[in-house]
């Protein structure tokens, strides 16, 4: 069986009561679990996965939180470390009328940024059939170097290096350090999922044609996804390339729907590799994939809207 290893951040969201408003004018906030690679993790576990989460928490209520929905959601929390001293970090949500969110972060640092080579359990990472991160993780030391050792470290030991970049602009010095950074470990990834608009950032166009997403192509990739919303997604392999339709639904909340797919996509290749060059195979496990993503968008939140496989295969009947 296949055993996912996913590294990064797991913050808490506060998320408006109310949107179209500002901060200020907010009259309370919802905690909502979060961070991309925590997500992807229990999107993995609902869906009966093997997977652990490697990251740091603050040694405070919100991190022992945090640890407790791991393992409430059958997550491997062996690589979770907590720091004395900094705090767990948090990011408060703006919802804009146009639904698109904005984030203002508490990173001063947060406990996330601090995860130290020393601190790694290695032997999660050299047992990762896949081994996943993002970019958020990259932009602060100690947990940039604690990353790319990681990263080698699961490589030497047979594991895929899968990647959503997941950029946050906002928290980057400058669009060129985000550039250059997600383009380094770009190279080492084997399967990588970006959005629509993070292909536009990294190609520097503002149009999605395969002619710029190949441009993105390189010797190690095995597979490169690009999720469209509702459109469902796009996939590039060595051999073949191809779109799978996405499976429409009523939205209320995307949030967390790119972990779902990332989880979803993640939890069949760990069990069957075979899936990379088997384009039948990928199309189906593609499918699967959007229909988790398109169940998140149904639910408010990204961790409590993460779907069981029974829900998916129930979708993709009636779809
Ligand atoms: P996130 O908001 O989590 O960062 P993302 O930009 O990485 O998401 P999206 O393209 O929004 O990723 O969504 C990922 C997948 O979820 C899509 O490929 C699709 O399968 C599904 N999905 C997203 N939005 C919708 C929708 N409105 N209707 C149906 N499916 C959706």
């Amino acid at each position: 069986e296949g055993f996912v290893v996913s590294f990064g951040e797991m913050i808490i969201d506060f998320v408006p009561t109310v949107a179209g408003v500002s901060l200020a004018e907010a009259p309370g906030f919802v905690k909502a679990p979060g961070g991309a690679p925590a997500n992807a993790a229990i999107a993995v576990a609902r869906l009966g996965g093997h997977v652990a989460f490697i990251g740091k928490l603050g040694a405070d209520e919100f991190g022992f939180m945090l640890a407790a929905i791991l393992k409430d959601n059958g997550v491997n929390d062996k690589g979770v470390v907590f720091d004395d001293t900094a705090r767990t970090g948090l990011s408060f949500v703006t919802l804009r009328n146009d639904g698109e969110r904005d984030f203002m972060f508490y990173r001063n640092p947060s406990a996330d940024m601090l995860l130290r080579e020393s601190e790694l359990n290695l032997d999660l990472v050299r047992r990762a059939t896949i081994f996943h991160y993002g970019s958020i993780s990259l932009i602060e030391e100690p947990c940039r170097s604690t990353q790319l050792a990681a990263m080698e470290i699961a490589k030497k030991a047979g594991a895929l290096l899968s990647f959503d970049p997941n950029l946050r602009l906002r928290l980057w010095e400058s669009p060129k350090d985000a550039q250059a950074l997600i383009m380094r470990i770009w190279k080492q990834s084997n399967i990588i999922k970006v959005s629509d608009a993070e292909v536009e950032f990294l190609t520097n166009k503002d149009a999605v044609e395969d002619d710029a997403v190949m441009s993105l192509w390189h010797p190690e990739l095995k597979l490169l996804l690009v999720t469209l919303g509702g459109k469902g997604c796009k996939y590039y392999t060595k051999d073949f390339r191809g779109t799978v339709k996405g499976i429409a639904v009523k939205p209320v909340d995307t949030t967390g729907a790119g972990d779902a797919f990332v989880g979803a996509m993640l939890r069949k290749i760990a069990d069957d590799q075979s899936t990379l060059q088997d384009e039948k195979k990928l199309t189906e496990v593609l499918r699967f994939a959007n229909a988790c993503g398109a169940i998140t968008t149904t639910k408010r939140g990204a961790i409590p809207a993460l779907p069981k496989e029974a829900e998916v295969l129930e979708l993709l009947e009636r779809d």
